[in-house]
C-alpha cells in the first residue's frame, strides 16, 4: 500500500460510505469507507507534518554528503566549493 498516494484512499472512503449510506444492506461497506478516510487523512497528515519536512533534511544531507567540500559564502551566504576562488553567484572574493 506503500505506492498509493494518500488522497486515493479518502476518494475511495468517500466514494465508498456515500454509495453504501442509507442502504442497510451495505453498513458493512460504509465502515470500510471511513476506515479508508481516516486512513487517508492519517498519511496526509503525516507526510505534510513528519515525512515533508524529513525528506528535505535527508535530500539536504545527501546533497552535501556528496560534496564535502562545500562552504559557504561570507557575503550572500550560498553554498560554494572551498576549492572556488571566487563565489559564482555574487562574485566575491573567497581567497
Ligand atoms: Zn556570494
Amino acid at each position: 500500500m506503500q505506492g498509493v498516494p494518500s488522497w486515493v484512499f479518502v476518494l475511495v472512503g468517500v466514494i465508498v460510505s456515500l454509495v453504501s449510506w442509507r442502504m442497510p444492506k451495505f453498513m458493512f461497506f460504509f465502515y470500510v469507507g471511513l476506515i479508508f478516510i481516516v486512513v487517508g487523512v492519517f498519511r496526509l497528515a503525516q507526510s505534510y507534518v513528519g515525512g515533508g519536512i524529513k525528506k528535505d533534511i535527508e535530500r539536504l544531507d545527501k546533497s552535501l554528503a556528496k560534496h564535502p567540500q562545500v562552504t559557504f559564502c561570507p557575503r550572500c551566504n550560498i553554498p560554494v566549493y572551498v576549492t572556488s576562488n571566487f563565489c559564482h553567484h555574487c562574485g566575491t572574493r573567497l581567497k
